[in-house]
């Protein structure tokens, strides 16, 4: 029996939630089948939910956060894995329901564990963390829907974020001509560099659409931040186009018609990263290998270590955290 270091998390009476770090004994670990040597884990804008209030998501406290864990199989009861594995998790409610990455060690599934691909180092697995892999479920899914680079150009929301920064570049990769919204005209150089043909600030799309159809600009949407941005960039989508939406960090509700749906025969694909079955799992992840450029993603980095998470988390929920954070938890 050993000891591991994890950032506990504990919720007060007046729900606020204070984290420390601790050294724990194994047998605190939950259940599980498969024992991780975790090496890093990051920081996505549901862990900031976690570390301020617990967003609802988190059930016993005290609790260890971080949806997304990256490192080496320690032990293993599981026949598909073995000591030595290179893994990475994301979703399954972990760093929710069972504790998380934010931690030296962590108990899991054995079932939730993708092996890493070769070509992906566990930091670089976390850079890319929930917020990359959504992104890459959101460029699949335009795809599946027949988006492709001669139909025009694709608007990314919430560009300057985890999962808009890795969409800019993947999407620019693959050679589509990327519009970057943003509220951070600042970042401009930053999302040029991730491959965005053109920023488009915020404001030109907050103001709610005064009709249910605008011109047509748009082969495909990524958005993550819903609200009235998403209702201004359907009324944008051309004809048979598509819009991926994974995000609410601009609010759960938007103000949209359903005549872009009906006159412009467009599709909306509704994207779950923590669900998700593990065949796309493993497609998203073969594809991040090849199509998201590795210098753009080490640009993206922010490094941080396990004391840096209580200061980062309300950062993230205000939309000042640029591109990904990186946690050592050692
Ligand atoms: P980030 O905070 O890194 O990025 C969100 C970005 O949205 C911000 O950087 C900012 O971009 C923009 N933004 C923030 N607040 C507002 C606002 N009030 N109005 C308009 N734009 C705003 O978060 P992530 O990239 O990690 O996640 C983005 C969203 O996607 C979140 O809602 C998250 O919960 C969701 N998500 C969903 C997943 C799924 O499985 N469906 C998986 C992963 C994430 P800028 O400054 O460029 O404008």
């Amino acid at each position: 029996m050993g000891t591991f270091r994890a950032l506990l998390s504990e919720q007060g009476a007046d729900r606020k939630v204070t984290s420390t770090i601790q050294t724990l004994d194994d047998s605190r670990l939950p259940t599980g089948d498969v024992t991780v040597a975790v090496d890093y884990s990051t920081l996505n804008y549901k862990d900031g939910l976690v570390l301020t209030s617990g967003g609802g998501l988190v059930k016993t406290w005290p609790h260890v956060g971080g949806i997304d864990l990256a490192g080496t199989v320690f032990s293993s009861d599981n026949p598909a894995f073995r000591a030595g594995d290179r893994v990475v998790l994301n979703g399954y409610r972990v760093g929710e329901l069972h504790w998380g990455g934010y931690a030296s060690r962590a108990r899991v599934k054995g079932d939730w564990l993708v092996k890493l691909p070769q070509a992906i180092s566990a930091k670089r697995a976390m850079a890319i963390g929930t917020a990359g892999y959504t992104a890459m479920l959101c460029v699949l899914a335009l795809e599946k829907h027949g988006v492709t680079p001669a139909r025009g150009e694709v608007l990314v929301t919430g560009a300057a974020g985890g999962v808009g920064s890795v969409a800019v570049a993947i999407l620019a990769k693959l050679g589509y001509q990327v519009v970057a919204a943003t509220g951070r005209p600042q970042e401009a150089d930053y999302l040029k560099g991730l491959g965005a043909a053109a920023i488009m600030e915020r404001k030109e799309l907050t103001e709610a659409p005064d009709r249910p159809l605008l011109s047509e600009r748009f082969a495909g949407v990524v958005d993550t931040v819903s609200g009235v941005m998403f209702a201004r960039a359907l009324a944008m989508v051309k004809y048979g186009g598509a819009a991926a939406v994974c995000g609410l960090a601009g609010g759960a509700s938007f103000p949209g018609s359903i005549v872009p749906f009906i006159l412009r025969g467009i599709t909306v694909c509704g994207i779950d990263s923590v669900m998700l079955p593990m065949t796309p799992r493993l497609e998203a992840w073969t594809r991040l290998a090849t199509d998201l450029p590795l210098e753009k993603l080490d640009a993206m980095v922010v490094d941080a270590r396990l004391d840096d998470l209580p200061g980062l988390a309300p950062q993230i929920l205000k939309g000042q955290v640029r591109g990904r954070v990186v946690v050592d938890v050692n």
